[in-house]
């Protein structure tokens, strides 16, 4: 399998190149030259295999110049980590009691080292890359640079702690993270890891980073010491395939749960922000995954939702900050490679497309490619009172307790039963742990959460709830910290300098 770019005609290569090179040099992403297909035989073969092995099964289709014993490394070592035996339990509500062969599948994707399902593919990229680096001969050593708002940053760094030939770096706003999340990050080990709070905020740090990327004095300074900038970013080949993996995953845990036979259709919902992990299930569709339809839910940031209902993508909209903050994103940068897919690889009219997105803040896509989407997508939003709702409502009726980006997607399948009687099972993502966003739950369920700090917001959900404290979170209280660097913004280079030296 090669990969070319979603804007122009390049010299098509291999995954290995794709994943070490993130973005390619015309500013398009790399996909896949065609899709690959798994038939119904193979989709019976994963109910039987463990999440790694089943890992294997499916990116072997794509990572052709991998063999399968070194994916099988890499899937192993990635999920060794995660801290339940199945690694992504499905946990199965049925809201219709007069209707339970209509169950909803909740797939617990953020059972990894930092409780966000970040963790997914973000454990798995590093191994990757390492891989990579062996097979095209890479010298030079990788600095991952990231600007984070919260959750990114710590699964990144976890992912690559102690990987060799690589080092990391991720900068934050001082003040603008939660104080667990900040934890997360500054109690980071590792010999080849770097935090640094920027005085600033989310935009300050990114415009910073973004800065440092396309410096060609940097990059020349960086390149005397051997040096080269990567990013972890979700654009990147080697992060969104990993993603793939789990829609496999959980149709094979709905065909063991007897709740389904294989070969019945089922629709995905996933709560969306810059269209990673949906287009992961495009993808699983497309591969043969007997999949209907495809929810994109979104909170009031609701650029996704406009677009499939209107055609029109403008991101122009006023931003909100939200309780699912990590939805909270405007410029979608993986809508791209869907478009360049359902146009049939046409690279100009995907170029095309993103200029005006560029230039004009919006584009618009014709009526049969509209209608192309149509098929596959249903999209819609849920407000700030829809998403406490449905936490409230899941932990009254199923004693079941999710974040607020889960709340999302759950009441967008509600309204999508509700509008087209489609009851057919349902996968939803369930991408963080309600633990990872303490506050807005507790709220949600009606408690007062004045005066409490982020560790008593935790015994509190605990003690409400039953549900455990991920132990990575619990054990923060008390882990040393490592990392205190605070700088302004343009001493940001000067700093990715030294530690690349270092
Ligand atoms: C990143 C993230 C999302 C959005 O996923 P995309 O792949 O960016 O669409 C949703 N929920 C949580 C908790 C996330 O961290």
């Amino acid at each position: 399998m090669k990969y070319v770019s979603t804007r122009s005609k390049i010299e098509p290569i291999n995954s290995a190149e794709a994943i070490l090179q993130g973005l390619s040099e015309d500013g398009g992403l790399f996909v896949p030259e065609s899709i690959p297909k798994i038939s119904l035989a193979e989709i019976e073969k994963l109910v039987d295999l463990n999440y790694p092995q089943r890992a294997t099964a499916i990116l072997k289709n794509f990572l052709t110049d991998y063999s399968d014993d070194e994916l099988a490394e890499c899937a192993e070592l990635a999920y060794d980590w995660f801290d339940v035996v199945s690694k992504v339990p499905l946990s199965i509500l049925v809201q219709d009691t007069n209707n339970p062969k209509f169950p909803v599948g909740v797939l617990e994707l953020w059972h990894g080292p930092t409780s966000a399902f970040k963790d997914m593919a973000l454990q798995m990229l590093p191994r990757l890359m390492r891989k990579a680096m062996k097979k095209t001969g890479e010298q030079r050593e990788i600095l991952i640079l990231t600007a984070t708002s919260g959750d990114t940053g710590k699964a990144a760094l976890a992912g690559f702690a102690d990987v060799p030939q690589t080092k990391i770096m991720v900068f934050y706003p001082d003040g603008g993270v939660s104080k667990i999340q900040r934890l997360q990050m500054v109690t980071q080990t590792g010999k080849n890891v770097n935090v640094v709070a920027v005085r600033g905020n989310f935009d300050d740090t990114q415009t910073g980073v973004k800065k440092i990327f396309s410096d060609e004095k940097i990059r020349a300074e960086l390149e005397k010491s051997n040096v080269k900038l990567s990013s972890a970013n979700s654009i990147n080949w080697g992060r969104l395939v990993p993603q793939i993996v789990y829609y496999f995953s959980g149709y094979a845990e709905f065909i063991k749960a007897k709740q389904i036979k294989n070969g019945d259709q089922v629709n995905i919902a996933v709560p969306t922000g810059n269209f990673g992990n949906i287009l992961a299930a495009y993808y699983a569709k497309k591969m043969g995954l007997p999949v209907k339809k495809i929810l994109c839910a979104s909170n009031i940031n609701h650029v996704l939702t406009d677009f499939f209902k209107s055609g029109t993508y403008n991101r122009k909209l006023p931003f909100h900050k939200t309780i699912s903050p990590s939805m909270d994103i405007l410029i979608s940068s993986n809508l791209e490679r869907l478009l360049y897919h359902e146009t049939d690889g046409d690279f100009k009219r995907v170029k095309n497309f993103m200029q005006e997105l560029n230039d004009k803040g919006k584009y618009k896509i014709d009526n049969s490619l509209k209608k192309k989407l149509d098929k596959i997508f249903y999209a819609d939003f849920a407000t700030e009172e829809d998403t406490k709702k449905m936490i409230k409502e899941t932990f009254d009726n199923f004693k079941y307790l999710v974040d607020t980006h889960t709340a999302v997607a759950l009441s967008i399948v509600a309204k999508y039963r509700r509008e087209t009687k489609d009851l057919l099972p349902i996968l939803v993502a369930s991408t963080a742990s309600p633990y990872k966003f303490t506050g807005a739950v507790l709220d949600a369920l009606g408690e007062n959460i004045e005066g409490l700090d982020d560790f008593a917001q935790l015994d509190r959900l605990n003690l409400k709830t039953g549900r455990p404290i991920p132990k990575n979170l619990a054990s923060l209280d008390s882990a040393k910290i490592l990392h205190d660097t605070v700088c302004d913004k343009d001493e940001m280079s000067d700093l990715v300098l030294k530690f690349a030296a270092e």
